[in-house]
């Protein structure tokens, strides 16, 4: 059965009624014959909350409390998407990074994923279970907490996409797509159907606020198609590949 990773930021999961939205978006893809990997990110402006609390105690938060708050926000989110899927009667689990056999290094708040053991994941779907990340975050040889940087659960998305050889990567948020130019700033700016990493890698190094630099060089180097859409409407989204000519040589 074919695998697809979806991972959903956390405008689309900023309150409930959006939790079940992609819950629904989640079970059509499940409906249509595939197993299901999801990646979220923390609902709203969790972690922005998250960050600002831990100052008002203590100006010097240790790093590696910091980080073990920072990763329950995107706790909050897995379980309470997973609690959304039962409710429409399909099988589905939470995952936390560690749990997910996400291993880093221990540069706390922009820690690397090391490697990836997903044994757990790979039994849960022989469950029949959609498997739903917590993104963002990993556990170091010694068993500390890690997150990985902002906007890092497209990072987790990927490596997992990698890691679980993953027909592609979607990525979901409240943008349908890669544009020539910021589509709430610039009226002529037009969507692209697809575009390769190296072009990618260009317009976020120009400051286009959108993938995580870190999963685009993951992206290509492990060769994952990578959809971006959006997931408030079914539009056509940009699909990242490699660039043209390169297409499918490594498949
Ligand atoms: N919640 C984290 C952040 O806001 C990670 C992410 O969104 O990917 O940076
Ligand atoms: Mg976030």
């Amino acid at each position: 059965m074919p695998l697809v990773v979806q991972k959903y930021g956390g405008s689309s999961l900023a309150d409930a009624a959006k939790i079940r939205n992609v819950a629904r978006r989640i079970a059509k893809t499940r409906k249509a014959g595939k197993q299901v990997v999801v990646v979220v990110s923390a609902m709203g402006d969790t972690t922005d909350d998250l960050i600002k609390l831990a100052y008002q105690v203590n100006k010097k938060p240790e790093e590696r409390e910091l980080d073990v708050l920072l990763s329950t926000g995107e706790l909050v989110a897995s379980t309470l998407l997973a609690m959304a899927l039962h409710g429409m009667g399909l099988r589905a689990i939470s995952l936390s990074g560690a749990q997910a056999g996400i291993k880093t290094d221990d540069a706390y708040n922009k820690a690397r994923i090391t490697n990836i053991e997903p044994v757990r994941i790979f039994k849960e779907l022989t469950k029949d279970n959609i498997v739903i990340v917590a993104g963002f975050q990993g556990i170091t040889q010694d068993e500390d907490i890690t997150t990985l940087g902002r906007g890092g659960s497209d990072t987790t998305a990927v490596a997992l996409a990698a890691a679980l050889k993953a027909e592609r990567c979607e990525r979901y948020t409240d943008v349908d797509g890669i544009y020539t130019s910021d589509p709430r700033l610039i009226s002529k700016a037009r969507k692209l159907r697809d575009i390769s990493y190296d072009e990618m890698l260009e317009v976020v190094t120009y400051g286009f606020k959108s993938v995580q630099p870190r999963a685009v060089e993951l992206a290509e180097v492990y060769n994952i198609p990578f959809l971006v859409a959006s997931s408030f409407n079914n539009n056509a989204g940009t699909l990242i590949h490699l660039a043209k000519g390169n297409v499918n040589s490594h498949h």
